[in-house]
């Protein structure tokens, strides 16, 4: 008797009988290979009718993502569906975007930032952060609400302040143009911070806080243009945006900036201003304390408020400032740390 003639299986390379392999296709008889072979055949035989419909014109090819796509429902897809198409801002109906100012355009297209910081346009239409330490959240949520973001905080040194890039709100954009600021570009030479007029409740001592901080902190300015890397979309938020970042004291940063130049921020960001365990000498929080004092004596008063705390605690839907509606709760994480933020807006 003549052995039998063998084969090797085109899945697991067992040898197989050559009369196995006619029968299979080539395979073993094993579960698995089965398995295998079932799936092939199924593929192709699938392959065939997609075939066999493009050829129809049953199914089209969408110009933007290259996926096939029932021609019936193309149209409708390159619409709504498609995942090429432009997602707009997840926020942008609860902050309304504006265009990109012409200012800040014009300064993106330059080699350098001008020697004298354009006060004015970075504070029109801005979000002001006092006591922001790194917190990406208002350029999450609210960037092409406003395009210039202010950051203040005396507890963030330079150090700490090179590390800005890696949170979430800015990792989409790159720095393409910043510098230190000087004192002098910010306020002249002879201005001086008008002390606040009260305290926190006696107590609290917050006039000795006030000065222990101050006199740890090493004031610093520095401001940036960040252009959107080129693989992000609108998702992220738009082309450009203007950070100041003012390693100093909220209250006098704010009278300097905004009271100064008689400026309101469009928007206010209040996230865990570090009032009660963190080293804050008064409550941001507090509508008779004094940065809300100061706020509220402005032209008018800002257009959104973002109200928030580090870790899961609950928000009000009451403001704590006289004016404004609750609108919704958000929450933003970063540096292994939620924020629950509460999003109000300015009664009408
Ligand atoms: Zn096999
Ligand atoms: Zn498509």
């Amino acid at each position: 008797m003549t052995e039998e003639s063998k084969t090797t299986c085109r899945a697991c390379g067992t040898a197989i009988l050559v009369r196995t392999a006619d029968a299979t296709g080539g395979y073993c008889r094993s579960g698995k290979c089965a398995a295998e072979r079932e799936a092939k055949k199924r593929a192709e035989c699938q392959r065939a009718i997609i075939e066999e419909r493009v050829k129809k014109g049953a199914l089209k090819l969408c110009p933007l993502c290259g996926n096939l796509i029932c021609s019936s429902r193309l149209a409708k897809h390159m619409e709504g569906k498609c995942e090429k198409l432009p997602r707009p801002h997840p926020y942008a109906t609860t902050f309304p975007h504006i265009p990109i100012p012409e200012w800040l355009v014009r300064l993106a297209s330059a080699t350098t930032l001008p020697p004298l910081i354009p006060l004015k346009d970075v504070l029109s239409d801005s979000c002001f952060y006092p006591s922001s330490g790194l917190d990406s959240s208002p350029v999450l949520l609210a960037n092409g609400c406003v395009h210039s973001f202010v950051y203040v905080d005396y507890g963030t040194s330079r150090d700490d302040f090179n590390r800005t890039m890696l949170f979430p709100g800015f990792s989409p954009y790159r720095p393409i143009l910043s510098r230190n600021v000087e004192r002098h570009e910010i306020v002249p030479d002879d201005w001086i911070p008008q002390p606040p007029r009260r305290f926190d409740n006696p107590g609290f001592d917050g006039r000795q806080r006030l000065m222990e901080a101050q006199s740890r902190c090493l004031p610093f300015g520095h401001w940036s243009i960040w252009q959107r890397r080129e693989k992000r979309d609108e998702r992220v938020g738009p082309r450009l945006f203007s950070f100041l970042f003012l390693g100093g004291e909220a209250l006098s940063s704010f009278q300097g900036l905004y009271s100064r130049n008689e400026m309101t921020p469009k928007i206010l960001a209040i996230i865990q201003p570090g009032h009660a365990c963190g080293d804050n000498w008064t409550n941001f929080n507090d509508p008779d304390a004094p940065l809300w004092e100061a706020i509220s004596h402005g032209a008018e008063l800002p257009e959104f408020l973002l109200i928030g705390s580090y870790g899961g605690r609950s928000i009000s839907v009451d403001c704590p400032f006289a004016g404004y509606t609750f609108i919704k709760k958000t929450w933003t994480y970063e540096d292994r740390t939620e924020r629950v933020i509460g999003i109000y807006n300015r009664n009408l």
